[in-house]
């Protein structure tokens, strides 16, 4: 995830939950990302490159897709589940290992294997 993209969600999170806890924020950074002042918004984009640089086990799936597996089924919803494989890749056709996630119910599977997350309890 980039930088950017982790600020604009925190604000928005941010100003969205802060009511809920009793907090008011600054007027004029209780505003849609795109309206935040730029000295606000690059302290926030900083921050956050320090956070994602300062997490090493992070990966970087920007390389990777969810591709649809068309053959391939959830056991708990039996909707079809998405490959995560990097980008261009073709669905491999040998044993080699790969995971699958259903966006449907949210676990994650590795093929051949089964279960790797099990769903939220609900
Ligand atoms: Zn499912």
């Amino acid at each position: 995830m980039k930088a950017e993209d982790l600020a604009r969600l925190f604000h928005t999170a941010y100003e969205k939950l802060a009511p809920d806890y009793g907090y008011k924020t600054r007027e004029e950074s209780a505003v849609d990302w795109d309206n935040v002042p730029d000295d606000n918004k690059k302290l926030m984009i900083a921050t956050c490159e320090v956070i994602l640089g300062g997490a090493p086990h992070l990966i970087d799936l920007r390389d990777y897709a969810l591709q649809e597996a068309e053959k391939s089924y959830c056991p708990h919803c039996e909707k079809n589940v998405h490959m995560l494989a990097p980008r261009g890749m073709e669905i491999p056709s040998d044993t080699s290992p790969f995971f699958f996630l259903c966006s449907h119910c949210g676990v994650i599977l590795e093929s051949g294997v089964g279960e790797v997350a099990p769903p939220e309890e609900r």
